[in-house]
């Protein structure tokens, strides 16, 4: 499958991993927004937040739970953001469902 994250997932392309278990890894941003920026995506290819249903409440919960963790991991005490952007107007780039960590800085609401 030509999915950049499934890649990374077996290996194929490096990576700075941050976690890994059974079901989801993490894993360093390769352009990185905030000082501290990681991505925790499903080892099993699911395209986007779209392509979820009530059967995948574990997993995606499970994803929200290694993001909290890795927050307190890098000590991100004054907070962070997660985001999962889905499809075109989401902006999301990679057909890979992934929870963005973003951390380190303040952040600014509304997002672009
Ligand atoms: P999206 O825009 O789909 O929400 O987020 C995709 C993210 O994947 C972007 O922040 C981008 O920097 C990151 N990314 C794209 N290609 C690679 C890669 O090959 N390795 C890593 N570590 N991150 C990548
Ligand atoms: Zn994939």
């Amino acid at each position: 499958m030509d999915c950049i994250f499934c890649k990374i997932v077996a290996g194929e392309i490096p990576a700075k991993k941050l976690y890994e278990d059974e079901q989801v890894m993490a894993f360093a941003d390769v352009n990185p927004q905030t000082p501290v920026h990681a991505l925790i995506v499903p080892k099993r290819h699911i395209v986007s937040l779209a392509h979820t249903s009530r059967e995948d409440a574990g997993l995606l919960g499970h994803l929200h739970a290694v993001a909290s963790e890795l927050a307190a991991k890098h000590e991100l005490t004054s907070g962070y953001r997660t985001v999962i952007n889905t499809g075109p107007d989401g902006g999301q780039t990679v057909g890979h469902l992934h929870v963005h960590l973003l951390g380190g800085r303040p952040m600014h609401w509304p997002p672009g």
